[in-house]
């Protein structure tokens, strides 16, 4: 029945003098989802998909709801703006048969009409359709304004009238591409992958790091992450890499020579300057953590400033910083991370967790104990980009 979606956007219509540039990415960003599914125009106000084929209809609704920057779509029936009055009420009418066999029989009609040259107004188009579906299908419908189970809308924009009766929730946001390209943090666990999410629907293109450290970590830590970033890459359309770097010599290194407690502090400082080393090289404008205040030992306010001190260039993105973990847990089974994540593989820190780790990290001890790795830790980062495996998701 359905040629059509009508495609809604509600954040970018907010924006003003370079709307259309946001525009235009959605629009290429909804292109490259759908592939030979369809074609995607933008017209005022609204995007509107043409189904190469009515079959289709499923598989393109299974994708719009993972582009960032819709806020929602409807499937339609769309007819010129110049078409009889005979043509809307027979699609109206079908539109209303479909409802009723699924024992949707309390009818509303809603019109809105962005196209104001069209002629008439909304309140007496509303009560001419709903007065022509009634009298059509005698005895099957009753009227509710407040308690109706079937809406039926008729929209009439400068591209066409669309009728239609379901509207689906899109992730709103903003469309991928429009804030640049990041580099997350991706570990194992649950937040880093709902960080990396978050941040997307923002506008962001992200990539992924990840540390190793073999033997203590092996096969069924590399597939879990591969996992997430092909999962997270749903929702970006657009292709991704992963980045794994080697780190098990720099963490022999730190446990060697290192006070126990600053152990994951000084973790964290290398794994910092990698990501900024590769983000720097590659272009990328900022990096992504899961870091939520005081979830941790690591991630207490005096223990983040001693991190984030590692990294001198870029802003560090954490989203999840004031965030409960039960609404994280809901995001990440929202978006399918969370079955991944729970999945047990060893992380690269878990093998070197410290007994008890510092709580209130001084930045003059951590880079006191930083001394300490010198002059091998310089070669070390090095070989850990020397050796990094980039791996296209
Ligand atoms: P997550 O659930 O994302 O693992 P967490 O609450 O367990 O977070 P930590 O293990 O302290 O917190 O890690 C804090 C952040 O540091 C992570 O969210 C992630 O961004 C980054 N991180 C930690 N371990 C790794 C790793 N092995 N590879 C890449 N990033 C990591
Ligand atoms: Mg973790």
């Amino acid at each position: 029945m359905f040629r059509n979606i009508l495609v809604r956007y509600d954040e970018i219509a907010l924006k003003k003098r370079n709307r259309g540039w946001f525009e235009d990415i959605l629009l290429n960003n909804i292109r490259s989802s759908i592939g030979a599914l369809g074609t995607a125009k933008k017209f005022r106000g609204r995007m509107e998909i043409e189904l190469s084929d009515e079959s289709a209809l499923d598989e393109v609704i299974g994708r719009l709801k993972f582009i960032p920057g819709i806020s929602g779509f409807s499937p339609a029936v769309r007819l010129p703006l110049d078409a009889e009055w005979d043509e809307i009420v027979a699609h109206a009418v079908e539109l209303a048969k479909t409802a009723a066999d699924e024992g949707l029989r309390v009818l509303k009609v809603i019109c809105s009409r962005p196209n104001k040259a069209y002629p008439g107004n909304s309140i007496d188009i509303q009560k001419r359709l709903a007065g022509a579906v009634l009298s059509t299908l005698d005895g099957v419908f009753t009227v509710s304004m407040k308690d109706y189970n079937f809406g039926l809308e008729i929209e009439i924009d400068s591209n066409g009238i669309y009728l239609f009766s379901k509207r689906y929730c899109g992730i709103r946001g903003l469309p991928v591409g429009c804030s640049g390209e990041y580099l997350s943090l991706l570990s194992g666990g649950i937040d880093s992958p709902v960080a990396s999410y978050l941040t997307m629907c923002r506008g962001a293109k992200v990539n992924y790091l990840s540390f190793y450290s073999p033997p203590y970590t092996g096969e069924e830590t590399m597939r879990k992450l591969e996992d997430l970033a092909r999962q997270l890459k749903k929702f970006q359309g657009v292709s991704t890499k992963l980045f794994i770097a080697p780190f098990v010599d720099i963490q022999l290194l730190i446990r060697a020579r290192c006070f126990e407690g600053y152990r994951t502090i000084l973790f964290r400082r290398m794994m910092f300057r990698i990501a900024e080393r590769i983000a720097v090289e590659r272009g990328y404008s900022a990096l992504i953590t899961g870091e939520a205040l005081s979830q941790v030992a690591s991630q207490t306010i005096e223990n983040l400033t001693c991190i984030n001190d590692a990294v001198k260039t870029m802003p560090v993105i954490r989203p999840l910083i004031t965030s409960d973990k039960n609404d994280t847990i809901a995001i990440a089974e929202r978006i399918g991370t969370f079955p991944i994540s729970i999945r047990n593989a060893p992380d690269s820190c878990t093998a070197f967790l410290p007994k008890s780790p510092i709580i209130k990290g001084k930045l003059e001890r951590v880079l006191a104990e930083e001394k300490k790795l010198e002059p091998e830790i310089g070669d070390l980062l090095d070989s850990a980009i020397k050796k990094l495996k980039i791996i296209d998701i």
